[in-house]
């Protein structure tokens, strides 16, 4: 084990402060980073990795962007908290709103997770409910009132069982299960809470129609229909990944992209609901929401995002990794899924035949593929997701000959595993 790695599980638990850095789904040790550049992370001994992961997906510029590190070190030196109004959480709030007529208000706090908890609450005064519908295999934050059943993974001692009795389940892509969901709690959901596109049960995509089901549905039983973009938000679009989807929701929180990698969160909708924090009816605040530095870091990020072409150019890249996976996928004649929107993707090792839509489709999938790529990959100088359900990222720091190498391994380590 390496020091750095035996030093900080002595006073940190997992010796990180989020689960999955651990890379104990991966059976290997983690990464000890000491600083990155544009696609590159480099280890306390200077070795360098190719990133796919970029925190997690807040890194669309790449590492250490120049625009938003110096807007970062002109706001430092400006302050980094005054708590009180400041124009920049304005600009931001109005920019972010300027995307969506259905983003009337905006609020910010300090990560998704606040962002999501925030628009239940608001949900559930709205409507004078308690229940929250919400998917099997989303993950909308680590709070009691979101977390998935039935997962060994996703650790349930401690939560409250009164609020677990809140979530209500259905599965991705099924609307009868939707339907029987309302049919069984009637009169009881507040809000139904859906990653538009799924990101964290590897990468699965909305099928036509569903999530027009979910609007229609809400309407007729009168939930609040809440799209979580923590990671889509402005990940595929200059704005929500519902202008690309074409449905509407009524809230919608954001986090990653819009700070910039500092750290946010943010939530939005229908002033009729948002309202509810203007009455104060609702509680909601926090000491760093809104801080500065993070305004000027995401002012910064959606500076460049709103450049001509930067859409479209982290298109043809995903659209070049995929074609090129596919190409050598085929020469190979292995047999599994390479699911792409964007900038994000997902290997899901289940035969093409089977469709991708739900949780169990990607459950269904055994692990061994995924440890050897991820070791293949290690050994070659790359960081990927350090989780099987886990989707990854290309950056506008991605070269395309990053991609090309990147698919030519991927499918050379698939098709020599043994397993
Ligand atoms: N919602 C979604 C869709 C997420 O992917 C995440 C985190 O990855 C969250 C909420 C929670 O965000 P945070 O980790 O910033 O609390």
């Amino acid at each position: 084990m390496r020091p750095e790695v035996e030093r900080a599980l002595h006073t940190i638990p997992i010796g990180a402060s989020s689960p999955l850095r651990a890379c104990r789904n991966v059976d290997t040790e983690p990464l000890v980073v000491a600083e990155a550049h544009g696609q590159y992370l480099q280890d306390v001994d200077g070795t360098r990795y190719i990133d796919f992961m970029y925190g997690f997906g807040p890194l669309i510029l790449g590492h250490a962007p120049q625009a938003v590190s110096s807007a970062i070190a002109r706001q430092a030196a400006d302050g980094t908290l005054f708590g009180t109004y400041c124009p920049q959480e304005v600009e931001l709030a109005e920019r972010i709103a300027a995307t969506a007529d259905h983003l009337e208000q905006m609020r910010f706090v300090c990560s998704g997770t606040e962002a999501v908890m925030s628009t239940l609450r608001l949900a559930r005064a709205y409507t004078g409910r308690t229940g929250v519908l919400r998917f099997n295999g989303g993950y909308h934050g680590h709070f009691d009132l979101v977390q998935n059943k039935d997962e060994a993974r996703m650790r349930d001692a401690g939560l409250d069982p009164a609020a677990m009795q809140s979530n209500v389940y259905a599965e991705y892509n099924d609307t009868a299960s939707v339907e029987r969901a309302f049919a069984e709690h009637s009169g009881e959901i507040a809000a139904v809470v859906v990653e538009p596109i799924a990101c964290n049960m590897s990468l699965v995509l909305p099928e036509d129609g569903f999530l027009a089901d979910l609007r229609r549905i809400c309407d007729r039983e009168g939930a609040v229909l809440i799209f979580d973009e923590v990671i889509t938000g402005f990940r595929l679009t200059y704005g929500p990944a519902s202008n690309l989807l074409g449905v509407a929701p009524d809230l919608t929180t954001f986090g990653k992209i819009i700070g910039g990698g500092t750290p946010v969160g943010a939530f939005g909708g229908r002033r009729d609901i948002m309202r509810l924090l203007d009455e104060e009816r609702v509680l909601q605040g926090g000491t760093l929401a809104g801080n500065p530095l993070t305004m000027a870091a995401g002012l910064a990020t959606l500076d460049v995002l709103a450049g001509a072409g930067f859409y479209e150019e982290l298109e043809r890249k995903g659209a070049l990794l995929e074609a090129a996976v596919e190409r050598h996928r085929a020469e190979k004649g292995l047999d599994f899924h390479f699911v792409r929107t964007g900038s994000i993707f997902a290997f899901i090792f289940v035969p093409r035949s089977t469709p991708i839509l739900r949780k169990a489709d990607v459950a269904a999938q055994p692990h061994a593929p995924y440890t050897t790529l991820y070791a293949g990959f290690r050994k070659a100088g790359y960081h990927l997701a350090p989780d099987i359900e886990e989707p990854m990222y290309i950056s506008a720091a991605t070269p395309d000959e990053t991609l090309e190498d990147f698919a030519a391994r991927a499918v050379e380590l698939l098709a020599t595993d043994p397993n």
